[in-house]
């Protein structure tokens, strides 16, 4: 038999370490007996170390999105693994090592604006960035309406952006229309 990269449909948008070491135990206790010739024994380093990397090598994770009746698989996200040994009983805990900052993490997640499985931190902290980067860019262009000529014929997508958004919004004032104004306050 051999074990095969495939991947796990998940339907959440967040994964959990120890429901993934379950499954992954549940699963691979036939290859890892072919492979390595013994049952996996969760409290022998060694052991433990093998099971990691044959998780690390046969499970990758997507998402299957759907909207309406168009079905749309996200890409393949490897999951990296680590352990630490238990202080109070002889045994490893599980982590996942997130993909972009390595960090040990319980979950990994995936919302839906991302085909990334990361941890929360790094999600958030690319949210944040973004948005804080352009709505500085947006209010500036508030305090100076004279600029929004010069950002909306400039080169740079990004003042583009920023001179719509604040025509628009400027716009909208004049319309009387205020209620979107809340969310670049909050
Ligand atoms: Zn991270």
């Amino acid at each position: 038999m051999r074990y095969d990269k495939k991947a796990i449909v998940e339907d959440q948008q967040r994964i959990d370490v120890g429901q993934t070491i379950r499954k992954g135990y549940l699963e691979s206790t036939g290859a890892f007996r072919n492979l390595y010739k013994k049952e996996i024994n969760l409290k022998n380093e060694a052991d433990v170390n093998q099971f990691i990397q044959m998780l690390e090598k046969s499970v990758s994770i997507n998402q299957t999105r759907t909207n309406g009746s168009i079905s749309k698989d996200t890409k393949l996200n490897n999951i990296k693994l680590t352990y630490t040994k238990s202080n109070l009983k002889k045994g490893f805990i599980f982590w996942f090592k997130c993909n972009r900052c390595d960090r040990r993490v319980k979950h990994l997640y995936m919302p839906e604006n991302s085909e990334e499985l990361l941890c929360r931190n790094c999600h958030r902290l690319a949210y944040k960035k973004q948005n804080t980067k352009m709505d500085r860019i947006v209010t500036n262009l508030l305090k100076n309406p004279s600029l929004i000529d010069v950002y909306g014929r400039s080169n740079s997508l990004k003042q583009n952006l920023a001179a719509l958004e604040a025509s628009m919004l400027i716009e909208n004032i004049r319309s009387g229309i205020i209620s979107n104004i809340k969310k670049y306050n909050e």
